[in-house]
């Protein structure tokens, strides 16, 4: 039986269909636009939401409170309840090989099993990032000379579930490693993050399918060579080069990436480069004393009081981007949605368009979750 879900204002990428209806066939849109005839189908009333494409996060390590690693079924359900149809659980450079591997494990199963219907693929926040950057960098085991005997188990245990690679790209040895990812798996791309190369050493991997900036502005160098004089590095780069992503990780208070950068970014980038993520983490510690970090719940901090990653899910960044830029909703559901789908090539998502997957989301105007669909069935 066919569904229509009427009554709803339909965020297109550019503009919106007042009034509109969205119809669902097998999980598939179907139909959309205002004069629908409905007879006969499942009717649910939007009630005046705005319903744009489901949000993907390519890059979290938590659902605000719980690691993928530790519950990835409760915390994809989680974030799922949330409008996030589709997310990439990221894996972190503090684990070993093996733990790595065991973790790639747990996530397949998790996804094989039906029960984390969201999860896509994952985000490797590993192993190679540059050791100065990054929260937990005294355990970072990846920190000596690159060695193929070293990520090889890695790289084939990530076989066809990896979608990207973050990479330091000043690291020696850094290229073989990528040409090595390639080989498994061709599809494969590559941010730069947790990094201090300069322009051309990333520019040197884009011909491999580096398109992604890891959390830009966050854990980044700025590269010095005459005293006082500001040296191009990796998030001038980002901005420079038009095809690089930039994820944004968009907190309340703007502490990760402040307002200013935030618009800054956006002007640079335009609405087609920017991918918000969450980049949740969980380590509970307490905010810091002082007015510093005023406000700041929607940040995680370890038990050293440094910032590591957010509690945020991705409809809080959308909120906070809405906030901190004057983004439209349109805008948002690119940043959230449309961006990321077209950075990773998936060409049936992303956007409300028929033979798109109904992976649907509807919210007020001011991007309160109000009702989620997966494979267009109802979640919440
Ligand atoms: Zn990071």
């Amino acid at each position: 039986m066919k569904k229509a879900i009427i009554n709803t204002n339909i965020v297109m990428p550019d503009y919106i269909i007042p009034g509109g209806t969205i119809v669902i066939e097998d999980g598939i849109i179907v139909d959309f636009g205002k004069k629908i005839d409905t007879a006969g189908m499942e009717i649910i009333n939007a009630n005046g939401g705005y319903t744009g494409p489901g949000l993907i996060d390519i890059h979290t390590h938590a659902d605000g409170d719980t690691f993928f690693t530790d519950d990835p079924v409760k915390a994809a359900n989680k974030i799922l309840s949330h409008g996030i149809t589709d997310v990439m659980p990221a894996l972190y450079f503090s684990a070993t090989a093996d733990e790595l591997v065991a973790q790639m494990a747990l996530l397949k199963k998790a996804k094989e099993s039906g029960e984390a219907p969201n999860i896509i693929g994952l985000y490797m926040e590993a192993p190679y990032m540059n050791p100065k950057f990054g929260c937990n960098r005294e355990n970072n085991p990846w920190r000596f000379d690159i060695k193929k005997e070293d990520y090889m188990p890695v790289l084939e245990a990530g076989k066809d579930f990896v979608k990207v690679w973050v990479v330091a790209p000043e690291r020696d040895g850094i290229e073989e490693f990528v040409k090595d990812a390639k080989a498994v798996d061709p599809k494969v791309r590559f941010s730069v993050g947790h990094s201090e190369a300069a322009p051309e050493q990333i520019e040197a991997l884009m011909p491999y399918g580096l398109c992604l900036a890891t959390h830009h502005m966050n854990a980044t160098g700025t590269l010095q060579k005459y005293p006082e004089c500001r040296t191009a590095c990796v998030d001038e780069a980002a901005l420079y080069n038009n095809s690089i992503y930039t994820e944004l990780i968009c907190d309340k208070v703007g502490i990760h990436v402040s307002p200013y950068l935030l618009r800054l970014v956006k002007k640079i980038k335009g609405d087609d480069r920017i991918i918000l993520i969450s980049d949740a983490y969980v380590d509970h510690g307490p905010i810091p004393e002082g007015d510093l970090y005023e406000g700041a719940d929607d940040i995680n901090f370890d038990f050293s009081g440094e910032i590591a990653g957010s509690k945020m899910i991705l409809d809080g960044s959308c909120r906070n981007m809405m906030i901190h830029t004057g983004a439209s909703l349109c805008q948002v559901f690119k940043y959230a949605s449309t961006n990321p789908a077209t950075m990773l090539g998936l060409k049936d998502r992303g956007v409300i368009k028929c033979g798109n997957v109904a992976n649907l989301l509807t919210v007020d105007a001011e991007f309160n979750v109000k009702s989620v669909y997966l494979n267009g069935d109802k979640v919440n």
